[in-house]
């Protein structure tokens, strides 16, 4: 078995290669690009203020930058992790001295800061192929803190300059920050501590008022909790009580809001006869470029009905079994793609009908030969060429590192289709 080198696009966990029942019966997990970070998120640590305060200075500590959502690189594969000195102005040390409890009491709507984010420890105690001298050892863990930092200028005049000189300072050493639809040039690791970071940025910068009474929110547990505080001193200066108006977060479990993941289906769907996978395409791909068919879970649905209703809307195929094959995070903005396999049961239910739902330009059964060739020739990131042996004309199909290329090698493999038939699944 080849060994996927560590700085591949392709994450390579050591459970992957580990020998079980299960492993034997189903087949290796696929591991998709995002997903299978090298850090402990460790989240239960997320309120725990002295470890935070120790994690933020520690010498080793990294920060993932973001500004506007684009990371801070050195080139585009390669992400910048900042030191502490380099954001200090942005975050003092003291942000992690009082309790949360005395935090959300002091609460003061006219003040704002910046709010780093935990993400976790690396345990590995290396970078960049040698052992980090001294990691922080906190308990009985031990490894690099990695945060996440947004440095768009926003908050008060004040905030708003100290952002803008943080980013004076990275743009003068030549950094800059990737402009990017989709940011997938990262290696495997990288990808996945950016994804996290990404997401949960994404998600603070939108929810910083209550969803339920619509005053300002505030970020506690280290960025992965917002919370609605009963009082805002604020008030007292307009001469009114620190009390908000009652808000019945705080009367029901808590006055938190988490982080959300918006489910969605992905699906490789194979005739009857398995030798042909129905894709589609949609007008903003290059010609010839083709993908599984995707969509959003609704409310009250399993992940196989989504699946059976998507493939139906879009293409008018009626599907019958569906099996979960993999999983992908997709930080753009929260969403966790499932990626299914998926067969009709009937010839007569094969006939594409682009009527029901208009999304798709296009939807096509291919020939699993055209489709082999197409992941041996044809394949690239969305904006980017394919390769040398690509034929003019021919099926062109998306990178490894979408989940819907790995659907696709699973869809046409003879060992996943063997191993399901040996299943009870
Ligand atoms: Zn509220």
């Amino acid at each position: 078995m080849t060994v996927i080198p560590s700085d591949s696009l392709i994450p390579n966990p050591a459970h992957i290669q580990a020998e079980t029942m299960l492993a034997r019966q189903f087949g290796r997990e696929t591991v998709n690009y995002f997903s299978s970070s090298p850090l402990n998120r460790l989240s239960f640590l997320r309120s725990d203020h002295p470890f935070l305060s120790a994690a933020l200075k520690h010498p080793s500590t990294r920060f993932v930058i973001l500004k506007d959502l684009a990371p801070l690189t050195k080139a585009p594969a390669e992400p910048y992790y900042a030191r502490y000195d380099e954001i200090r102005k942005l975050v003092p040390d003291t942000i992690y001295d009082k309790s949360e409890e005395e935090i959300l009491k002091e609460y003061d709507s006219r003040k704002t800061s910046a709010a780093p984010i935990f993400l976790g420890l690396d345990e590995s105690r290396e970078r960049d192929g040698a052992a980090v001298a001294t990691p922080l050892t906190w308990k009985i863990y031990a490894g690099t803190p990695y945060f996440a930092l947004d440095v768009t200028p926003r908050g008060s005049e004040e905030q708003q300059a100290q952002s803008k000189a943080v980013i004076e300072e990275f743009e003068a050493r030549g950094l800059s920050f990737l402009q990017a639809r989709v940011v997938m040039s990262f290696p495997a690791n990288e990808a996945a501590i950016y994804a996290q970071a990404r997401a949960l940025i994404d998600w603070n910068t939108r929810n910083t008022f209550c969803g339920t009474c619509g005053h300002r929110t505030i970020s506690v547990h280290s960025g992965t909790k917002r919370a609605c505080p009963p009082t805002d001193l604020a008030r007292v200066a307009e001469g009114q009580p620190a009390e908000r108006p009652a808000c019945n977060t705080r009367t029901t479990i808590s006055n938190l809001s988490f982080p959300r993941t918006d489910p969605t289906i992905i699906v490789a769907v194979i005739s009857a006869d398995a030798r042909r996978i129905l894709l589609g395409r949609s007008k903003r791909f290059p010609p010839n470029w083709y993908s599984t068919l995707a969509g959003f879970i609704e409310p009250a649905e399993s992940v196989e009905d989504a699946v059976r209703r998507e493939v139906w809307e879009e293409a008018g195929v009626t599907l019958s079994r569906v099996v979960i094959h993999s999983s992908q995070p997709w930080p753009y903005p929260a969403n966790l793609m499932i990626g299914a396999i998926a067969q009709v049961s009937d010839p007569d239910h094969e006939t594409i009908n682009l009527e029901h739902d208009p999304e798709l330009e296009d939807a096509k059964w291919f020939d699993v030969a055209e489709v082999e060739e197409a992941l041996r020739s044809g394949v690239s990131a969305l904006g980017d060429k394919p390769g040398a042996d690509y034929k003019e004309g021919a099926l062109r199909l998306p990178p490894p590192t979408a989940i819907a290329n790995q659907l696709i090698q699973a869809a046409i493999s003879i060992d996943f289709l063997s191993g399901e038939k040996n299943s009870k699944m």
